[in-house]
C-alpha cells in the first residue's frame, strides 16, 4: 500500500490538483491531509471542497482553526489579517463548521497525524530543530508520525537519541521513532517553491518526498484578481 500524506494546501488549487495526480500515477490508493486547507491563496472553497468530497481523514490546521471564525483578528499582522477575512468571506457556514470540526489528532493505519505537535497541539509550536521534536517524542505513541506547520520537509527520528536526518527519503528502523513534517503543497518554505507532498510506502517501510512543478503563474494571477496582497503571489515563487 502506498499513501500520500500532503498538507498546508493553503487554497492553491493548482499545486493540489498536481499533486493529487502525481500521487494516483505512483499508485497511491490512501490519501491522508495534516492540515492547513485554506488562508493565504485564492482558492479556499475548491481546495475544501476536493479534500472533504473525498473523505480523506484530515487533522485541524492553524489557518483551518482561523478560518472557522473562532478567533478576532486583532492580534494578527494587516498582512494575515487581511487574507483571512477574505478567506472567511468565501466560506459559508457549512464549510466553517466543516473546519471547526476537524480533529486535532488523528490515528490513521499505524501511524499518527497532527498539524503541528503532539505534545500541545493547540499551541501550533513549530519544529525547526531536534530540540522541538524532542517535546513531540514523549507523546507520540506510534512509531511513525506525520505533521506540517512549518512549510519545510523534515524527518526526525528517536532512537537512543534524537537526529534530523538528510535527504528527501528514508526507511525505517523497526526500533526508531520517526516524526516527519510533510512539507507544504501551496506554499512551501524551504527556498524551492515546486509544491511537495510525502508517500509512505507500507511493504518497504519507507517514506519518500516528492517535488512537483505545478501552474504558479495562474496561482498568482488569481491571487491578483482576488485583491489579496501582492507579497502573497510573490512569496510563492520564491518558496519562502
Ligand atoms: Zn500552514
Amino acid at each position: 500500500m502506498r499513501i500520500a500524506l500532503f498538507g498546508d494546501i493553503h487554497a492553491n488549487l493548482e499545486a493540489l490538483e498536481t499533486v493529487l495526480a502525481d500521487a494516483e500515477e505512483r499508485g497511491c490508493t490512501s490519501f491522508v491531509c495534516v492540515g492547513d486547507i485554506v488562508g493565504y491563496n485564492a482558492d479556499p472553497v475548491a481546495c475544501l471542497e476536493r479534500v472533504r468530497s473525498a473523505g480523506w481523514p484530515v487533522v485541524k490546521g492553524n489557518h483551518d482553526e482561523d478560518a472557522s471564525g473562532v478567533h478576532s483578528l486583532e492580534t494578527m499582522n494587516p498582512v494575515a489579517a487581511t487574507a483571512l477575512q477574505w478567506t472567511r468571506d468565501q466560506l459559508n457556514d457549512d464549510h466553517k463548521d466543516w473546519l471547526r470540526k476537524l480533529r486535532m489528532v488523528r490515528q490513521v493505519e499505524n501511524f499518527t497525524v497532527v498539524h503541528s505537535t503532539l505534545d500541545q497541539p493547540q499551541s501550533w509550536n513549530y519544529v525547526t530543530n531536534k530540540f522541538d521534536a524532542m517535546s513531540n517524542f514523549s507523546y507520540q505513541f506510534t512509531s511513525l508520525c506525520f505533521h506540517g506547520h512549518t512549510h519545510v520537509p523534515r524527518i526526525f527520528s528517536r532512537g537512543t537519541r534524537v537526529k534530523e536526518l538528510d535527504g528527501d527519503s528514508v526507511t525505517l528502523e523497526p526500533d526508531q521513532k520517526y516524526f516527519i513534517n510533510t512539507g507544504s503543497v501551496g506554499q512551501p518554505r524551504d527556498g524551492d517553491w515546486r509544491a511537495c507532498y510525502a508517500i509512505y510506502e507500507v511493504a518497504t517501510a519507507t517514506v519518500t518526498f516528492h517535488r512537483l512543478e505545478y501552474d504558479i503563474k495562474t496561482t498568482q494571477e488569481k491571487i491578483r484578481a482576488a485583491g489579496l496582497p501582492e507579497m502573497l503571489a510573490e512569496r510563492l515563487e520564491e518558496g519562502r
